[in-house]
């Protein structure tokens, strides 16, 4: 094994780790996947995090060949979004309590907040329900996260993609927090969306800062400057 994919295991353990803590994972429930070489590396199945080592990760190639443990039962849409997704590196996907709580009612969430322009347009999309680790449920996710990086899985929980591993965690946790933020404002009723011209300016702005990834917003026009 190189260092270089020995670090990237590494980093893998903790980003797991940290789905554990960030409280957006039970169990064995969530599975993580990154792009590397030819491949990917991806968790494997019903092994517990907190026990979990670098050596543990799965080498998985496009064509579902593996090398080591058995890989995720729901390797698949790992692999078809891996493959079909060339603009990110990272499938993270996970049973948080308020994003499931919401693909229970197959429902999108729409631009009620801002944030819902993370995922990269003007809804989160629910995935329509499939069993777990089919094939049917891959194709379902990929429709589902078209043009997006994020959607919620019908009656299962959610995926969130990133270009590297912090920027899927992070992804993770902000749909974790805006579902939950949705499902208190729908205790007064559903909520007002903002038009598609004022999301289409947030999208644009996050864009700009590469929101998620670069938070200080450094070369953003009319953000605060830095005094010389
Ligand atoms: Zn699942």
């Amino acid at each position: 094994m190189n260092e270089d994919t020995l670090a990237l295991r590494r980093q893998m353990v903790d980003i797991c780790r940290r789905m554990n803590s960030s409280g957006i994972n039970q169990g064995t429930a969530g599975n993580l996947s990154v792009r590397d070489g030819s491949g990917f590396l991806i968790t494997p199945s019903s092994l517990p995090y907190d026990i979990m080592q670098p050596e543990d990760l799965v080498e998985m190639d496009f064509d579902g060949t593996y090398v080591g443990r058995r890989p995720s039962s729901e390797w698949r849409f790992h692999r078809d979004i891996l493959r079909e997704r060339t603009d990110i590196n990272v499938v993270l996907h996970c049973h948080s309590v308020y994003a499931t709580t919401l693909a229970c009612h197959h429902k999108t969430i729409p631009s009620f907040h801002y944030m819902t322009g993370v995922a990269g347009g003007t809804t989160i999309r629910c995935a329509r329900y499939a069993t777990f680790g089919t094939q049917e449920l891959s194709d379902n996710a990929l429709e589902a996260l078209q043009e997006r990086k994020a959607c919620l899985l019908g009656q299962h929980g959610q995926i969130s993609l990133g270009e590297n591993l912090e920027a899927a965690l992070w992804l993770a946790i902000e749909v974790e927090t805006l579902s939950r933020i949705y499902v208190q404002a729908l205790t007064l009723g559903e909520p007002p969306v903002l038009p598609d011209d004022e999301m289409t300016r947030v999208i644009e702005q996050m864009r700009r800062m590469s929101y998620g990834l670069a938070p200080d917003a450094e070369g953003v026009a009319d953000v605060a400057r830095r005094r010389t």
